[in-house]
């Protein structure tokens, strides 16, 4: 649908008159970056709310170490920015480059990404960073970014307003891998992991993969196979034979080939996990 079906475009400066307007029905939708309502705007979308004014642009890092990107940050800031570089093993710099183009970068923002929730290589990382979203639906309230998705809270009428990154903790590792058929396809599929090894055995672990369109999901009964393990080759084996899988199949790939993706880079992200936490390659 053109984007001419535009009858209004509002610019508030306040969270609450967002709201006012988001809650006039399903004619009026919220605008990020704006580059995805540019190429699939709902054809029953008639206003458009600019989320620019608001002042959710900003990156906080808190004594603790903890970050916290407002809704607007774009995905070049999130890239560029030293103390999200620093996560553990440059994870998030390590998936961002695979995102889009430059230009896409520099307009999406981390708010309409994950409110899209579909096609991501950010999701699976901020999974394993264990993010959590701040979000207005009336009120302020957070969830994890587990919930987010699990609990059908992205479904419901809200406005994403930040998100927050705990503090890493000396020894963790983590590796991020896609899988796509040209270097600017979506990928059809990828995952992340993050561990902490102490003293040789697992003390965190978390996985997280997508089988393509749904957003990652976090693999609760592979991270619980490695929690106190020693990360050998027959951990790896065990953790990736109970990964969960939801994939589909579409004209790019079939679920089955999706899910033997997704299986193989779950397993070669723990393998490089294990070495960038240097317990061996
Ligand atoms: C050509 C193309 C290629 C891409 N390739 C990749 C890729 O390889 N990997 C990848 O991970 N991603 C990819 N993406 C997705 C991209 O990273 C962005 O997520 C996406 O374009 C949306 O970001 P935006 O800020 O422009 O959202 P917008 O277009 O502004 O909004 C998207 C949706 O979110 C809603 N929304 C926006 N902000 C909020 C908010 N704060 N709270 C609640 N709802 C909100 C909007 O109403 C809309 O429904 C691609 C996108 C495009 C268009």
């Amino acid at each position: 649908m053109p984007l001419t079906q535009i009858q209004a475009f509002h610019r508030p400066d306040h969270i609450e008159g967002v709201w006012h307007l988001l809650q006039e029905g399903p004619g009026v939708r919220l605008m990020g970056g704006g580059s995805e309502l540019a190429i699939r705007c709902p054809s029953e979308v008639r206003v458009l709310v600019d989320l620019a004014h608001v002042g959710l642009d900003r990156i906080e890092v808190a004594d603790d170490g903890s970050i916290t990107l407002g809704a607007m940050v774009t995905l070049t800031d999130m890239m560029e920015h030293p103390e999200l570089r620093a996560l553990p093993s440059g994870v998030v710099q390590e998936m961002m480059v695979h995102v889009g183009s430059p230009l896409l970068r520099n307009a999406a923002s981390i708010g309409g990404h994950l409110a899209r929730g579909w096609l991501s290589d950010v999701i699976p990382v901020l999974l394993v960073l264990d993010a959590s979203v701040e979000l207005f639906d009336g009120e302020y309230r957070t969830a994890t970014l587990d919930r987010y998705y699990r609990d059908g809270i992205n479904d419901g009428l809200h406005i994403l307003t930040a998100i927050t990154i705990p503090p890493a903790s000396n020894g963790q590792a983590a590796a991020f891998l896609r899988f796509s058929r040209s270097a600017y396809d979506h990928a059809l599929a990828n995952a992340a992991c993050l561990v902490d090894l102490e003293e040789a055995h697992v003390g965190t672990a978390r996985i997280a993969l997508s089988g393509g369109f749904r957003a990652a999901t976090r693999q609760p009964a592979s991270e619980s196979q490695l929690v106190e393990s020693g990360l050998t080759e027959a951990d790896i084996a065990a953790a990736v034979s109970v990964l969960e899988i939801d994939a589909h199949s579409d004209w790019l790939a079939s679920a089955e080939y999706r899910s033997h993706l997704a299986r193989t880079l779950v397993g070669r992200c723990l393998h490089l996990a294990r070495e960038r936490a240097g317990g061996g390659s």
